[in-house]
């Protein structure tokens, strides 16, 4: 069935993964230790600057083993069929206190009052909060993120479209590798997931980006049957 062969397609993403996780968990908790043993050492009271480190490095470690958890937590994956849009709007209510934060505005855009696919709600959800938060950390300077969605014959144009720093040409062939990331706190496993997902669903990802202009995140969906 459908559902066993999404099951089956994540398991074999998570030994993928596995590997790389453990890489990637192995290198903050190197520098962790070099710096407990320096700690240890020291009879004067210890520099802030160390703490703020070691901070970063725990937050890191938390992130990866978060994302990959969110991947590799046995769920129950059930196809609904779903109005896509009260999802998005779901999705921004959860994030509008980050945008705010960010001076980041969400318009969403739509023409139908309702927009019916075939769909796992969380990990549609999931595929939503990975681009917008991209968007959102794309802006260091704020702006504004358009969530636009086209119903078209049978499939469905969803678009995450930001006025951020865009993405350099000669990297955009790396985007949604695992761990390919550019950002210091980044795990380079938000898009890969986000991409996972949408194939999973029998939809597609494509991304156009212009450095210094934005990026469009354009996910193709199919209608529910
Ligand atoms: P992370 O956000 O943890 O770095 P992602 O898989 O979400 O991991 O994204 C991978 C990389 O793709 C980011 O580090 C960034 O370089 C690039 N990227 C993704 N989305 C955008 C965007 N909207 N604007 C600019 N760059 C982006
Ligand atoms: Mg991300």
């Amino acid at each position: 069935t459908e559902e066993a062969l999404m099951q089956s397609e994540k398991l074999s993403v998570i030994g993928e993964l596995a590997a790389g996780v453990a890489h990637e968990i192995r290198n903050p908790v190197t520098v962790l230790k070099g710096f407990v043993q320096l700690l240890a050492q020291q009879r004067t009271i210890p520099d802030p600057y160390y703490f703020n480190i070691m901070q970063k490095e725990l937050d890191r470690i938390n992130q990866i083993t978060n994302e990959f958890m969110a991947l590799a937590k046995p769920q129950a994956v059930k196809i609904k069929n779903q109005n896509l849009l009260e999802l998005i709007f779901q999705v921004t209510d959860f994030l509008e206190s980050e945008a705010l934060l960010h001076k980041v505005e969400l318009l969403v855009e739509h023409e139908e009052a309702a927009i019916w696919i075939d769909c796992e709600p969380n990990q549609i959800k999931q595929v939503l909060i990975n681009t917008i938060k991209n968007g959102i950390e794309a802006m260091p300077e704020g702006g504004k993120i358009r969530i636009k969605v086209k119903k078209e014959q049978n499939f469905i144009y969803l678009l995450i479209e930001d006025e951020g720093t865009g993405i350099p040409s000669d990297l955009i062939e790396r985007i949604g590798q695992p761990f390919f990331t550019t950002k210091e706190q980044g795990t380079g496993l938000g898009l890969m997931v986000s991409m996972k997902i949408i194939e999973n669903h029998g939809g597609a990802v494509s991304i156009q980006s212009q450095e210094n202009k934005g990026t469009i995140v354009k996910i193709l969906l199919p209608l529910h049957k």
